[in-house]
């Protein structure tokens, strides 16, 4: 091995340590759009919800979805976050929480940046967007779900408020003035007092986007190595109640 002054490759590295996430738990890698708020104005997103930049987040998800095939199961997505889940069994990257993170958020980032013009077609990318990321280690099924209906519930939660914000400020109240009118209101109220037709919204709005396998079909999985096997599965984008459990009785081989 070659040394420089006295200093041997096994020495720098000995200061490198690889934290590996749980083994046989589910992994949750969330990624989250860094100051969004700034990013959403700058690029001037229809508010509360832009459906361009909805959708383009849901695209980045199914490239996500579709490039970690083996090991990704399900993604939900909010606003300017995403919660990928990877299978309890997944080895990849040996379960290094370092690379596991900074491979999907890149990927994610990437695709999103490449994207842009799709969805966006009249309006350049003034500066280049970031995400940060984080993995949870949920030991089980139940665990897990509690944590997609916390997202899920917070979905609610925030365009419910994004709703009342918005049309106040539509109404012609500042921006203070209507965050001052929602403090500690009973958002239900509110929605009723401002006239919102909040059920007939779309539910993209309401319950955020799923990303998941249509049909597995487990049989022809083994027929195929390394690429995406066609018939695998379809990747495809729901707006579902991920709360009660309909959706899971009726997609049982997600979360097996
Ligand atoms: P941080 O870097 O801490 O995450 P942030 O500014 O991104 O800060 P978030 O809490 O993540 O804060 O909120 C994201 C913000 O991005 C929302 O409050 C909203 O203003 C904006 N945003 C994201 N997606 C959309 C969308 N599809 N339509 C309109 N606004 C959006
Ligand atoms: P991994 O995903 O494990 O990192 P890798 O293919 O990226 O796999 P690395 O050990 O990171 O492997 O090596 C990067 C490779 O990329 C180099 O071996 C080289 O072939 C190629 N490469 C990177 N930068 C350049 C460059 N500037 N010019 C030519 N080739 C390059
Ligand atoms: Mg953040
Ligand atoms: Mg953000
Ligand atoms: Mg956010």
């Amino acid at each position: 091995v070659e040394e420089i002054n006295n200093v041997t490759p096994e020495y720098v590295r000995s200061f490198e340590f690889d934290s590996k996430l749980m083994p046989s738990t589910w992994i949750v890698v969330r990624i989250d759009g860094c100051h969004f708020h700034r990013f959403s104005e700058i690029h001037e997103f229809v508010k509360p919800n832009d459906d361009r930049a909805l959708n383009l987040m849901n695209l980045c998800a199914v490239a996500v979805l579709e490039k970690f095939w083996e090991d990704i199961v399900f993604a939900y997505g909010v606003s300017d976050e995403y919660s990928f889940i990877l299978k309890k069994a997944t080895n990849l990257y040996q379960r290094r929480a370092n690379t596991i993170i900074s491979a999907i958020v890149s990927f994610f980032t990437s695709t999103y940046v490449m994207r842009w013009k799709n969805f966006f077609p009249q309006s350049e990318l003034k500066y280049p967007p970031s995400f940060d990321g984080r993995a949870v280690c949920y030991p089980s099924t139940e665990i897990l779900r509690d944590y997609l209906s916390w997202r899920q519930v917070d979905c609610h939660i925030n365009n419910q408020y994004n709703s009342c914000f918005w049309k106040l400020v539509a109404s012609g109240k500042s921006k203070r003035e209507a965050q001052n009118s929602l403090k500690g209101a009973q958002l239900q109220k509110k929605i009723e007092e401002l006239a919102i037709d909040y059920n007939n919204l779309p539910v993209m709005y309401r319950q955020g986007s799923s990303v998941y396998r249509d049909k597995v079909d487990i049989a022809l999985i083994h027929q195929e190595n390394g690429e995406f096997p066609e018939n695998y599965g379809k990747v495809i984008v729901g707006h579902i109640d991920i709360i009660g459990p309909t959706f899971w009785l009726e997609h049982p081989n997600i979360l097996d």
